[in-house]
């Protein structure tokens, strides 16, 4: 079992684990501590994370990142194609299900992937990392996401991690790892059990690559409560190296004549420089941006002076603001209140962002503030979801620390008003009801009661059953929360079967006819830990009275399950008032019996069907075979290389007295006509061509060598014995 942490992030993904010393941020297979996330299609294989890097601007078309925030979006979304589009180089397309997907070359072959799939390749890289690193399999983990995704983004994740055989045990807002991140390793945390102490006030500041989120956070000892967030999903690091870019763009004609903007390669490589600038800017007062043969061959170069900087990107700073205000009056805490403002996320080192930060929360950089690092800015949210992991894990001892999420979408639950039952007069057409408000505490379970009336028509046809459907939609105030644009506002449609016709709430006109009749539904809806919509079960509540038996004494009757849900129903009134345990002697005993019949749910929601994550697994399977495939060869090539090499120079000096003369000359032309091989027909062979080849050439090398390390232990041998 593993306890692993990811913060996948746009820009680059952190990873941490737990160990028995407590909690590591491991280093991938070039020794970084975060990995690019990133994606890229080659002639032959694919390169994951690092290895993309490298070619991002060789293989422009075909390397893919924004991996996070595309996942789970349709292609229809305008900001797509707009905002988004921008940042990405490969060709952004519409997958065969309207899901957002790019369109590359890879072995030679036009092929599309949705962006679940790129990010469960990128994950599986991951997965690959850190498995080498803790030296096991890695399965279990948590993963962070942006407090802004919303239902379909969070599945598509989710699934996104299952394509690439992690078992994801919770999906956790960034901010809200940072947090707890803080919170377990605090110790002078207040102690809830003491009447006279407040709970810690933190906001949680994560200004990223490509987005800005803001959590007020109440903390004490053991635990933490979310108590209002809000974001700008379009504001992060990237959006200051844009400004750097635009104004570079427009000096750079001026001063060379270049339309930079007409190639999207040389705005990427403005853009890189850019982001080096912007990092020494964090430091330094002024820098140089050095781009060589940006377009048409020439060298560009020019100065910004950290205050230029500031003034083209105030209208970013500007924005800062706002989701503090708006997270502070979810919360019902004003910036006094506030006790320390934590910075997350690299674009918190910008000094501009800290100084509006602490400004904001009446302090200033020179003088004192609130604004606390107390948190490794770039690790604390992978951290953070490496102690989740951890406290989620049976087989790991960390303290106890619980976390209560916040809800940032509201969910309203709403139903075909010909299903419901008629109003009475004057009465609105219930048709909808909001499931989880703002602000509910997540995770967090409701039994809601729906009474779907029975038509005439569904009575007359007899006792078959009907269905409810129940849609889940995000309300206005959701939407108006920086929702992601182009989801729609709806997050799924559940369909109740099995709903019967039970006699006991018909009402019936004079003559005895039934007119109508309603059934009562109690649907188990879950907003889960992952901030998931969930319809986990239904049932149908039937109402009787009946009878008491002669011989069944009240308390037993009272022992029976069903009385006891009788007792704790909180369902509609029973029609016939004549109900009474103890019952009077004129009349028949009765009791109210509850039945609970169970229904059936079939959901439809906006995440990849269950085939089409199967035909993923297995495409996944067959691509990571092939780039093994294509590894071990070019592997196996290079040991057969490396032999030729070496075992030429040893045979003409160490080995030259362990080996007959015509037999040296044999093997020299064997050695090089296997490296004629290699340069030639031999440069693109299977794995097994060459494996044999070299155990061909190791045929007549060994012995040599044998002979040779006899010889040279020999005399060590004899003197290691002498001196015994
Ligand atoms: P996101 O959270 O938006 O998904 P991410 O987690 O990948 O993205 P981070 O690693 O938190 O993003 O931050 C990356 C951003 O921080 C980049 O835009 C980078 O340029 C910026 N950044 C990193 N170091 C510095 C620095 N010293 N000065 C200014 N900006 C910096
Ligand atoms: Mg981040």
């Amino acid at each position: 079992m593993s306890v692993v942490g990811i913060d996948f992030g746009n820009l680059s993904t952190v990873v941490a684990v737990a160990r028995n010393r407590g909690i590591d941020v491991i280093t991938n297979e070039t020794s970084n501590r975060a990995t690019p996330s990133l994606v890229s299609f080659g002639e032959r294989q694919r390169f994951l994370g690092e290895g993309a890097k490298t070619q991002e601007i060789s293989n422009f078309k075909n390397t893919v990142c924004s991996l996070k925030r595309m996942i789970g979006r349709p292609h229809s979304d305008p900001e797509i194609m707009g905002r988004e589009k921008r940042h990405i180089n490969a060709n952004v397309v519409e997958g065969e299900s309207g899901e957002t997907a790019a369109a590359v070359m890879f072995q030679n072959e036009h092929q599309i992937f949705s962006f679940a799939q790129l990010a469960a390749m990128f994950l599986v890289k991951v997965k690959e990392f850190t498995s080498a690193e803790i030296k096991g399999p890695v399965n279990d983990c948590v993963i962070s996401c942006p407090t802004w995704f919303s239902d379909a983004q969070r599945r598509a994740l989710a699934q996104a991690a299952e394509v690439a055989g992690l078992h994801c045990l919770r999906l956790m807002n960034d901010t809200t790892a940072a947090a707890l991140g803080y919170g377990i390793t605090k110790t002078d945390l207040p102690d809830p059990a003491d009447p006279k102490t407040k709970p810690r006030i933190v906001v949680f500041a994560d200004l990223g690559h490509s987005s800005y989120q803001v959590a007020v956070v109440s903390l004490v000892k053991g635990k933490l409560i979310i108590k209002g967030t809000a974001w700008d999903r379009n504001l992060g690091g990237r959006d200051f190296d844009d400004a750097i870019v635009n104004h570079f763009i427009k000096e750079f004609d001026a001063k060379y004549k270049l339309d930079i903007a007409s190639s999207a390669k040389a705005v990427f490589r403005l853009r890189q420089a850019a982001e080096r600038s912007k990092k020494i800017l964090s430091a330094n007062p002024f820098t140089m941006l050095n781009v060589e043969s940006l377009l048409d061959d020439k060298d560009v170069s020019g100065t910004i002076k950290r205050a230029e900087f500031e003034e083209w990107v105030a209208p970013l700073v500007q924005r800062l603001t706002g989701p503090l205000e708006e997270a502070l009056r979810a919360a019902g805490v004003t910036p006094d209140e506030v006790d320390f403002v934590e910075l997350v996320g690299g674009s918190t080192r910008v000094p501009i962002v800290k100084e509006t930060l602490a400004k904001f929360f009446g302090g200033s950089l020179d003088g004192s503030n609130k604004l606390a690092t107390t948190l490794n800015q770039d690790e604390a949210v992978a951290r953070g979801c490496a102690l989740q992991c951890a406290i989620l894990s049976p087989v790991f001892k960390v303290r106890d620390f619980s976390t209560q999420e916040w809800n940032g979408y509201p969910i309203e639950l709403s139903w075909d008003v010909a299903q419901a039952p008629a109003p009475k007069s004057g009465e609105p057409a219930t048709s909808s009801m909001e499931a989880f408000s703002l602000g509910n505490p997540i995770p967090s379970s409701k039994i809601l009661t729906f009474v779907r009336a029975l038509r005439p028509d569904e009575l007359a046809a007899g006792n078959g059953s009907v269905d409810l459907v129940l849609d889940a939609s995000y309300g206005a105030v959701a939407l108006a929360r920086d929702f992601p644009t182009g989801l729609g506002a709806n997050i799924g449609s559940w369909t109740i079967k099995g709903i019967k016709h039970y006699p006991s709430t018909d009402v019936k006109d004079e003559a005895g006819n039934v007119v109508s009749s309603k059934a009562t539904i109690k649907v188990k809806t879950k907003l889960d830990a992952n901030g998931i919509l969930v319809l986990e079960a239904a049932n149908q509540i039937e109402e009787l009275v009946v009878p008491v038996e002669e011989e069944a004494k009240p308390e037993d009757a009272a022992a029976t399950p069903e009385a006891k849900d009788a007792a704790a129903s909180q369902a509609a009134p029973t029609t016939p008032p004549a109900t009474t345990e103890e019952g009077k002697d004129a009349a028949p005993k009765t009791k109210k019996v509850v039945k609970r019949h169970d229904l059936t749910i079939v959901a439809h929601t906006h995440a990849a069907s269950r085939d089409q994550i199967t035909k993923w697994i297995a495409a996944e399977g067959e691509m990571y075979a092939s780039d093994r495939l294509v590894i071990d060869t070019a592997e196996k090539r290079n040991s057969l290389e490396e032999y030729v090499y070496e075992v030429r120079s040893k045979l003409e000096m160490a080995w030259s007295d362990f080996v007959a003369d015509e037999d040296r000359a044999a093997f020299s032309k064997q050695l090089n006509a296997t490296e004629d091989w290699l340069y030639g027909e031999g440069e693109d062979a299977t794995k097994s061509v060459y494996v044999e080849k070299l155990n061909e050439l190791k045929k007549v090398g060994d012995p040599i060598a044998k002979r040779y390390i006899e010889a040279e232990e020999r005399p060590q041998a004899e003197k290691a014995f002498r001196e015994y």
